[in-house]
């Protein structure tokens, strides 16, 4: 469907004059058979052209050459070829050149594989041999690799991840320059790093990016980083059986033997959300008190969870552990947590049949600490041992247990 749509931008560029491609990702994963996400074209007509030919666009990026085109409610990418200036900060070129010929901006790009293009008629164009290159299996940069991560050491990232999306090896020179250029990494943003170690993990074959980065060691520039890198690595294998991109961090960081504030640091160092970073410390957290072991499933004691935690957290960690434990298909742990969430007759304190201010006044007793802490006794009593919810038996509870506690 998409590629329908970008091919009538091809077939305006052609009509009036300009040489236009498919390129990069997209002629890729056609070649690959794979899914494509996401179509970019490139075009010897400069920016005005583009913008003069299709006027329902964004001007994206007319410094360096993009036009975002919309066709039927789809935007599609159209670069001008152009070659890169002097790159400053190890990212980002600081200037660009419009060129007008392909190959230079084939050139420019970072491996054999996504500087291909593709013409109307399915012409290739693909003047460093990436289609060997796929055959091959191979990963392998455009000219003088050490060259190339030294102008953009988002490439070192970019390279393990292709090999995990696409099972690939990285090439022996390529690997190497990425060993010698390692430390660039440093001077990427630490967003970029997240995003690209987030599609590694999520990839079909992220233990193999996760050896890479070991191999590498690009991941040395920050100790911690490599460091739950290099301790889970015997688990990384657990990786692909997992959903979520919160339960792969934390079997990664519970595997290492994190505890739940270098499991926080990693994430504050990954500028992970809020979100992010409570889900995945969470797990961390709860991983530490059950103490699972790999090697075999242990019954867990899923009511004080649920109670403490919740049922989406409870189910994300089930989730987690069938993963790590037993085939995807088996439904076992899943069913164990939710015959305990149903067995539970009350799930929260705001279900109880007295409230914090019937306590107080029955109890002829301050407000402080001690109401909650009650609530929550009381609350784990009816839940799970069997305490009838009725304001009578509450309240007898509830005054044994400030009894029992001094409080
Ligand atoms: P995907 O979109 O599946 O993640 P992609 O190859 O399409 O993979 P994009 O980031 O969308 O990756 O980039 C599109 C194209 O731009 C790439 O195929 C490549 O030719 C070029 N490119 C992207 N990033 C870089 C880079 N850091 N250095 C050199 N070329 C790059
Ligand atoms: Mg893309």
């Amino acid at each position: 469907m998409g590629k329908a749509l970008a091919i009538r931008i091809l077939q305006t560029l052609e009509e009036n004059g300009f040489e236009a491609y498919f390129v990069g990702g997209c002629v890729r994963d056609w070649l690959l058979g794979r899914p494509v996400h996401d179509i970019d074209i490139c075009t010897n007509a400069h920016p005005g052209d583009v913008i003069r030919l299709f006027p329902d666009h964004v001007p994206t990026g007319l410094k360096h050459g993009t036009v975002s085109v919309k066709i039927d409610g789809h935007f599609f990418e159209v670069t001008t070829y152009r070659t890169e200036g002097k790159y400053e900060d190890y990212r980002r070129p600081s200037d660009v050149q419009f060129v007008d010929d392909l190959r230079l901006d084939l050139e420019r790009r970072d491996f054999t594989m996504n500087a291909m293009a593709m013409d109307l008629r399915d012409h290739l164009q693909d003047p460093f041999a990436g289609r060997d290159d796929l055959a091959r299996k191979l990963v392998r940069a455009v000219g003088d690799p050490e060259e190339r991560f030294r102008e953009d050491a988002l490439r070192l990232l970019r390279a393990v991840r292709f090999s995990a999306q696409l099972g690939f090896a990285i090439e022996a020179h390529t690997q190497n320059a990425m060993k010698q250029t390692a430390p660039l990494l440093a001077h990427i943003a630490v967003e970029r790093v997240r995003e690209e170690l987030n599609k590694m993990l999520a990839s079909a074959a992220p233990e193999k990016g996760c050896q890479l980065l070991c191999e590498t060691k690009l991941l040395d520039y920050s100790p911690l980083l490599s460091q739950l890198f290099v301790q889970s690595t015997n688990h990384a294998w657990r990786l692909v059986h997992l959903t979520t991109l919160s339960q792969k961090w934390a079997m990664l960081m519970y595997a290492a033997g994190s505890s739940v504030s270098s499991a926080r640091e990693v994430c504050t160092q990954l500028r992970m959300s809020k979100k992010e970073t409570e889900a995945c410390v969470t797990l961390v957290e709860l991983l530490l008190r059950i103490q699972p072991r790999w090697d075999e499933p242990k019954a867990i004691e899923w009511g004080p969870l649920l109670l403490e935690a919740g049922w989406e957290v409870c189910t994300d960690l089930a989730a987690l552990l069938q993963g790590c434990w037993w085939n995807r298909q088996d439904e076992e742990l899943a069913l164990t947590l939710r015959k305990a969430h149903e067995a539970m007759p009350i799930k929260t304190i705001k279900e109880l049949a007295v409230s914090g201010l019937d306590l107080q006044t029955a109890l002829q007793k301050k407000p402080g600490e001690w109401i909650w802490r009650t609530l929550a006794t009381l609350l784990s009593q009816v839940a799970l041992h069997g305490l009838p919810n009725t304001p009578e038996d509450l309240l007898e509870a509830a005054k044994k247990e400030v009894a029992r506690n001094e409080y």
